[in-house]
């Protein structure tokens, strides 16, 4: 017997962030009939600084269990894959993934 396993959920939140001094915020540096993304933000306008990740289960992670990026790219260091995880992440004005 074992225990039901809840669903963990880890929700990630950007606790700090910058203005992109590249492109200065606005996401791009094309000109304005052909706007190119911005290099160095791509396209979000701001930097990643700082991240907090909350786990449903555990509470805050400490920040050896996981990376990441000024792009707010975030990696987990010591999960386990065969672990069933809802993530949650902030909400961001551009998907970095759109062409
Ligand atoms: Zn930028």
């Amino acid at each position: 017997m074992s225990y039901p396993n809840p669903k963990k959920t880890l929700t990630i939140r950007y606790t700090s962030t910058k203005e992109c001094p590249n492109c200065e915020g606005r996401g791009d540096n094309g000109a304005a009939w052909r706007p190119l993304a911005c290099k160095r933000c791509r396209g979000r306008g701001d930097l990643v600084l700082d991240v907090e990740i909350e786990d449903s289960v555990e509470g805050l992670l400490p920040r050896s269990a996981y990376d990441f990026n000024t792009l707010g790219e975030v990696y987990l260091l010591d999960f386990d894959e065969d672990e069933e995880i809802e993530i949650i992440r902030p909400a961001s004005g551009v998907d970095p993934r759109e062409p």
